[in-house]
């Protein structure tokens, strides 16, 4: 848990802001950086470590990861690593699943075995998978439109569809944009009752306006974030 590259997906940044009791630019500014990948051209959301020894913040002497319930996906999957794709034969994703074998993982001392399927079950690893593929459906949709740069503005948006949830809940359900997008009754409950479900609308919606038809000029006032 020390001098990690991790990234969170959205739906660790969920888990981890509602386990804390903050909201999501609250934790997004205290806990992480962002930069906007190179090759991808999207922003990417990575936790910062404190410190000389570069410990992860969530990490105490004495009573380990502070947050274990709701520690990240990647967190709990280590010392595998997944690897999903969307298969056009059999109509839904296929995942495969590899081994990080480093030696400072004492788990492997242990002279345990584990099958995929165990490990999985045994860190729910299975809700943080699901909505890493909807994301997925997201990224798949931005490189099937081939052009790698967005604007300043369309970064805006995704980062807030994806990651800046209640920003995203103050954007849509309290704002103007609720009639302009004209959604259903039984979706706006949805979305208003339900944070995950907001969270899966937010990366849909994402998809849909940024690379899936006309891209959006948001007229909304854009809070510009230090990180
Ligand atoms: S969140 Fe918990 S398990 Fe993950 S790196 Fe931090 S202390 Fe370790």
């Amino acid at each position: 848990c020390h001098d990690l590259n991790l990234i969170l997906t959205p739906y660790d940044i969920l888990r981890l802001k509602k386990c804390l009791g903050l909201k999501s630019w609250d934790f997004l500014k205290r806990y992480t950086s962002v930069h906007v990948g190179p090759g991808s051209g999207l922003p990417v959301v990575m936790l910062k470590m404190e410190g000389a020894d570069m410990k992860c913040p969530f990490l105490e002497t004495g009573k380990g990861c502070t947050v274990y319930d709701d520690r990240p996906g990647a967190c709990r999957t280590y010392p595998l690593a997944r690897i999903s794709c969307r298969s056009k034969d059999r109509n839904g994703v296929e995942e495969f699943y590899y081994i990080v074998k480093e030696p400072d993982c004492l788990g492997f001392q242990d002279g345990v075995e584990w099958t995929v399927e165990e490990w999985v079950k045994n860190q729910e690893i299975k809700p943080y998978n699901e909505i890493n593929d909807i994301f997925g459906e997201l990224l798949q949709a931005k490189i099937e439109v081939g052009d790698p740069s967005l604007t300043a503005d369309q970064i805006e948006i995704f980062y807030r569809g994806c990651y800046d949830l209640d920003e995203f809940r103050r954007f849509f359900l309290k704002g103007p944009n609720l009639d302009r997008y004209l959604e259903s009754g039984e979706i706006i409950r949805k979305i208003t009752n339900d944070e995950l479900e907001l969270l899966k609308y937010g990366i849909r919606w994402v998809k849909k306006r940024l690379f899936q038809g006309t891209c959006l000029t948001c007229k909304a006032t854009h809070r510009t974030r230090q990180t």
